[in-house]
């Protein structure tokens, strides 16, 4: 019944992935023979390009029309596709807005790339297969028999399920943080709040950092929900998988959707909870295009679509921290380890008091520590050593005349890979084969200098002979489907002593683990980015919860942290266990030092082939923000280098950007931010420049 757009001299306003150099952010005008819902998708021409796009609220345009000469003609409709929620388009433009990013530029990233192959014609025809298909996959799942008895509620996960049930009665339910350590049973909090809500004929969207790393999460959702279709949506599905599983979504067909970062941007019409699991993980960040952090999408879509939000981790993020200290978010505390042993005991191991190596290294493994791992070894138990570094070594070095293998592109060393025989830049890929000599001076003898996850490895042997050693990092998971046999093996019991990267810190459920090791982990405590310690104490506890999973075993479970900083507060909490001392000891520093959650910041990066250049446009910007009234109470600093200043032949420089408020920062972003595009076109030479509202890693 819509009325022709061109009588009533209105467009169809439609988001289309318009080019960061065109400066156009906003959907754009086309004319259609009708005007379409919001949500609907559609081709439409865009330059010489035929495009997708998605009718947009006119509501939410800021702009007026243009002159109606200058419309195009929309093309051909999905009409076989119900139109996108109204909550999902919401959650669009605000993500737009809130991080600086063109509306359809976003719009078109978080949609399956699937989808704009594809004719509607074609849509309609895989519409039609997928609901036969379906009906069939919905049937064959409810002829599967319950696999497993669920367990009772311990007395903490019972308060929190009841808090939970309180908080979906309300119209706005508060986020609620989920705190305890691993095996706690969060999870199982998550299995019966998603029960409740599936009960009363909604969908749930459980949000996970790395999905092929905890494949078993997948396994328990399905098994806990015979009959319910579960599934997953992330980057490691093949396109048409992915183009599935969100066509369900969509459909209100997907019961429960499980997913990584991307997910956050499920078209759920039904949606009635939201969980984000190991909620202070960095992988929430999307670090390209639009960085987005999909944590806080989801705690802002709860509260867009009175949704509750629930947020687990042992080790919460300061920020979410510091909200449930303020009474915003609810704190539901799981005190015990229910499914598993005790927490392992954690002992310091000062490495001061080692006499130093030649070279001034301290020995790889303090004595006491490796006596721990051979009685583990005896036992037939496994033991874990996490050294968050991979390669052989990061740097090889010529002693006569002082080379080392440094990139030709970046300012950074290329690492040392023993087994491929290569010097491999961890930045731009440069690699090439190691040289037998010295290349500056001939000296044959060229030495490792420090040691990764795969020097590890072979210095372990000798110590542990017999030990069946295995290693998991991003080197050893390359192949395709090599993490998942080299976990396999691990659970099999086939690898005594694990060594591995931050990778196997991650939710694996180790059963036979009873000792863990972290190898001198001092150098975050150091690091010039503020959140690196908050991020090392949460891997160590992580680390450290992977040991003593199974309640039976003979013998305490035990972790050693070798160091050099014994008495650091952080090492201090670690010991206790106590991510409240820690907490408070940072949120101090963090509150002196004006850092966040107690202010707000924006990183605005510039490359260049020359420094200069990435300067002097960031001095431009500077003063353009500086020029606005709304830059009132708003802080900028000079720009410096990050850690790695020369990528790949491009130098690289940030501008911080600080504010009391977050409306205050969001003011300036929106006056300051579209005008950057055009201060662009004035600096020849400046390659690329992007803003990172809520920056990690600064
Ligand atoms: P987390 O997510 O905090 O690591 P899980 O929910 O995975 O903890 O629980 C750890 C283990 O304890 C799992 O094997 C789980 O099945 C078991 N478990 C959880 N809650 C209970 C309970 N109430 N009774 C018995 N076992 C439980
Ligand atoms: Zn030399
Ligand atoms: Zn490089």
């Amino acid at each position: 019944p819509a009325a022709p757009t061109e009588a009533d001299g209105l467009p169809l306003w439609v988001a289309v992935e318009t080019p960061q150099h065109s400066g156009l952010t906003g959907p754009l005008a086309y004319r259609a023979d009708r005007i379409w819902p919001p949500g609907t998708l559609l081709r439409v021409p865009l330059g010489r390009r035929d495009v997708l796009g998605v009718v947009w609220d006119p509501e939410r345009v800021d702009e007026e029309p243009p002159d109606p000469a200058t419309w195009r003609e929309a093309g051909a409709v999905f009409d076989a596709l119900p139109p996108l929620p109204a909550s999902w388009c919401a959650l669009v433009d605000f993500a737009a807005r809130y991080y600086q990013r063109g509306t359809g530029e976003l719009a078109l990233a978080v949609l399956p790339p699937e989808l704009r192959k594809l004719e509607p014609a074609g849509l309609a025809q895989r519409l039609a297969r997928l609901r036969k298909r379906e009906a069939t996959a919905r049937a064959r799942a409810a002829q599967a028999l319950p696999l497993v008895q669920r367990p009772e509620p311990g007395a903490d996960q019972a308060a929190a399920l009841a808090a939970f049930e309180a908080a979906c009665g309300e119209a706005r339910p508060k986020p609620q943080l989920l705190y305890g350590v691993t095996g706690s049973g969060k999870t199982e909090v998550y299995l019966r709040a998603a029960e409740s809500v599936l009960a009363r004929g909604r969908q749930a969207l459980v949000l996970v950092p790395e999905i092929n790393l905890t494949p078993q999460l997948e396994q328990r959702f399905a098994e806990r929900f015979p009959g319910r279709r579960v599934l997953a949506l992330h980057s490691g599905l093949t396109p048409v998988q992915r183009l599935r599983h969100w066509l369900l979504a969509l459909l209100g067909e997907a019961d429960i959707v499980l997913g990584t970062r991307m997910a956050v941007f499920a078209p759920l019409p039904r949606l009635g909870l939201i969980v984000v699991d190991e909620e202070h993980d960095p992988s929430y960040k999307q670090q390209e295009g639009a960085r987005y952090s999909a944590r806080d999408l989801a705690v802002w879509r709860g509260h867009a679509e009175g949704v509750p939000v629930m947020l687990g981790s042992a080790t919460p993020s300061l920020e979410s921290w510091q909200r449930a200290l303020d009474g915003r978010y609810q704190r539901l505390d799981l005190q015990a380890r229910i499914g598993g042993g005790p927490l392992p005991r954690v002992r310091l191991f000062d490495m001061g008091v080692l006499p130093r190596e030649p070279g001034g290294q301290g020995p790889l493994l303090a004595p006491r520590v490796l006596d721990s791992l051979r009685e583990r070894l005896e036992r037939g138990e496994q033991s874990l050593i996490f050294l968050n570094r991979r390669g052989y070594a990061p740097v090889l070095h010529c002693a006569d005349c002082g080379w080392k293998s440094g990139c030709p592109h970046c300012s950074a060393w290329r690492v040392f890979h023993k087994g491929e025989r290569t010097l491999r830049c961890h930045h731009c890929g440069f690699t090439e084969r190691v040289p037998r000599a010295c290349p500056d001076c001939g000296n044959q003898d060229i030495a490792p200098i420090g040691r990764g996850t795969e020097r590890l490895e072979e210095q372990l042997a000798p110590l542990l002979p017999g030990a069946r050693i295995g290693r998991l990092d991003a080197d050893t998971a390359r192949g395709k489907g090599e993490l998942e046999r080299r976990l396999a093996e691990v659970h099999a019991g086939e690898v005594d002593v694990l060594v591995g990267t931050q990778m196997v810190t991650k939710g694996h459920d180790f059963r036979r683990i009873s000792l863990v090791v972290a190898l001198n982990p001092d150098s975050a405590l150091f690091a010039s980015d503020f959140r690196a310690p908050e991020r090392l104490f949460a891997l160590l506890m992580q680390a450290g919860g992977r040991a003593g999973r199974d309640a039976a075993a003979a013998t305490p479970p035990e972790m050693w942290v070798q160091t050099w900083h014994p008495t650091h507060p952080l090492y201090q909490a670690l010991k206790r266990h106590d991510h409240g001392a820690f907490a408070a000891d940072q949120l101090d520093e963090r509150r002196g030092a004006g850092l966040p959650p107690f202010s707000h910041l924006a990183l605005l990066r510039a490359e260049a082939r020359d420094v200069d250049i990435a300067a002097a446009w960031l001095e431009g910007a500077a003063a353009a923000a500086r020029a606005l009234p709304v830059a009132e109470g708003v802080m900028l600093y000079p720009p410096v280098p990050p850690p790695v200043s020369r990528v790949a032949g491009i130098e690289r420089l940030q501008m911080l950007v600080e504010a009391a408020s977050r409306p205050r920062l969001q003011a300036l972003l929106a006056q300051w931010v579209p005008q950057l595009q055009a201060l662009k076109a004035r600096h020849r030479g400046l390659t690329r420049w992007a803003i990172d509202v809520d920056p990690l890693g600064i």
